[in-house]
């Protein structure tokens, strides 16, 4: 079931995702060579708790930590802890803040130190392919719409979506329906509408996408250890199209 959203519900997202996009702020300043994932979980559960509001992540479904956070081969779900990060790594950080009952949610991919222009290339086309998905948000349109956005400017430079893992729901719940695929045929799929407000979180992947699941049961890696990006905003589709609720 969908649930749409009323403009004092967007309102309130819009709150949770401002807090979002402060987090990453703070995961940007802790971006280093030598850190370890868990310092940057706790630096961000520490940042969310003091605006008085709930990390989402944390206990979702057991879920042990307040992020997401995924280092180059790594693809989604990966439980922070002591792997230390190293110049040229990419690491991709997933963070859902939950402020009077409502979610926002968002990664980025961010570069410690500097990165390849391989690795450059991807991080940017990921962004790209997020943006091209937001730009698909209007009311006339349909789900099919934003996935081909995505998978068309990932596919253009050279990558695949992940297919297995996509965009969804989120509101009062963390996951609600319906899914936003990382792929798709224009005009197919559900019709978006007015109060929608949706995950959009394409993972770009430098070739076959391909992914298992950790004996942790929740990181997922790509099987072959080829590098993927990923970004996320939460949107909410008004009359006028895409609201990006995830932006400081
Ligand atoms: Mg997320
Ligand atoms: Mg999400």
């Amino acid at each position: 079931m969908i649930y749409l959203k009323s403009p004092r519900e967007i309102a309130l997202m819009r709150e949770a995702g401002r807090l979002v996009a402060q987090a990453h702020l703070v995961v940007k300043q802790h971006m280093q060579p030598g850190i370890t994932t868990r310092e940057i979980d706790l630096a961000v559960e520490d940042f969310i708790r003091s605006k008085g509001c709930i990390p989402s992540f944390k206990g979702y479904r057991g879920f042990p930590a307040s992020t997401c956070i995924c280092v180059n081969e790594e693809m989604v779900h990966g439980i922070p802890g002591a792997r230390k990060l190293q110049a040229g790594d990419i690491v991709k950080v997933d963070i859902g803040v939950i402020y009077k009952d409502y979610h926002g949610d968002s990664v980025w991919t961010y570069g410690v130190g500097e990165l390849s222009p391989e690795k450059k290339h991807l991080v940017e086309a990921t962004e790209n392919s997020l943006m091209a998905g937001v730009a698909q948000a209007f009311p006339s349109k349909y789900m099919g719409d934003i996935g081909h956005a995505m998978q068309k400017v990932a596919e253009d430079n050279g990558y695949v979506v992940q297919r297995e893992y996509g965009g969804h729901g989120v509101g009062r719940n963390l996951h609600e329906d319906p899914s936003v695929p990382n792929f798709g045929e224009p005009g197919r799929g559900i019709p978006l509408r007015v109060g929608m407000t949706i995950a959009i979180e394409p993972i770009v992947c430098v070739k076959d996408p391909s992914a298992l699941t950790l004996s942790d049961k929740w990181t997922v890696v790509s099987k072959h250890n080829h590098l993927s990006a990923q970004c996320e905003h939460t949107v909410a589709i008004t009359k006028d199209g895409p609201q990006i609720m995830t932006v400081l």
